[in-house]
């Protein structure tokens, strides 16, 4: 019951399955791990897998049922038209292979657009571009678009075997990071929430060179460093 239960929420808080978990099973939240465990048995046979991630900016955790296939992203087929999976694809890589993992609102608009059959409007590439936010695959911030938290759990393995130079890993948590800052000295990155972690000790420095971050980059969206101006429609 506890399976068919994370299959139907698909994607849900740390709370939500400890919840769904003492109702179900009566376990208690200390063998949470023991339960994830015998679902990851019960859910092998079908090439699916309960896995978790960290959301960057808060650090609370959040797990979501996951396609273990070679394509996550054709996995993903019910819910979505072709043309929505067309465009997910289309704007992950775009965010994922741009320097600052954010690309503008009107540009995202525009992609989606032109990978929806030739009728499609604007109205309906906004809509399509909301409902992939608001389902967790794209995060849109301030007019910046960025990779959502549940595409950071489900699509990890496609992103890191599409675009292996492009991928970043918080040198703290060891999870992919999509936002964040970049140690000017030695490169490494590290999430939102792991830099405030360490700040809150003492002034933020490095865990990989020991630098001061004072004056540190940060990527992904809402970055209000960012250099690069949007370009108008
Ligand atoms: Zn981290
Ligand atoms: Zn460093």
């Amino acid at each position: 019951m506890l399976v068919q239960w994370c299959l139907s929420a698909q994607y849900f808080s740390e709370a939500e399955l400890h919840a769904a978990a003492e109702r179900i099973t009566g376990d208690a939240a200390d063998e949470l791990q023991a339960t994830v465990e015998s679902m990851n048995g019960a859910l092998g046979p079908f090439a699916l897998a309960l896995r978790s991630g960290m959301e960057q900016t808060t650090g609370d955790r959040r797990w979501a049922v996951v396609s273990t296939s070679a394509d996550p992203i054709s996995a993903l087929g019910t819910p979505y038209p072709p043309a929505t999976i067309a465009v997910l694809r289309h704007l992950l890589e775009l965010v994922v292979t741009d320097d600052g993992y954010a690309i503008g609102l009107h540009h995202a608009v525009r992609e989606a657009a032109a990978k929806c059959p030739a009728a499609t409007t604007r109205r309906v590439a906004e809509d399509i571009v909301q409902r992939l936010a608001d389902d967790g695959w794209l995060t849109v911030e301030s007019q910046w678009v960025g990779v959502g938290q549940r595409a950071c759990i489900e699509l990890q393995p496609y992103l890191a075997d599409a675009y292996p130079d492009c991928i970043k890993t918080c040198c703290l948590c060891k999870e992919m990071a999509t936002r964040g800052i970049v140690c000017a000295a030695c490169a490494e990155v590290l999430h939102p929430h792991c830099a405030e972690r360490l700040e809150s000790a003492a002034a933020l420095s490095c865990p990989a060179c020991r630098q001061r971050m004072a004056n540190s980059e940060s990527f992904g969206p809402h970055r209000p460093s960012r250099q690069k101006s949007e370009t108008p429609l």
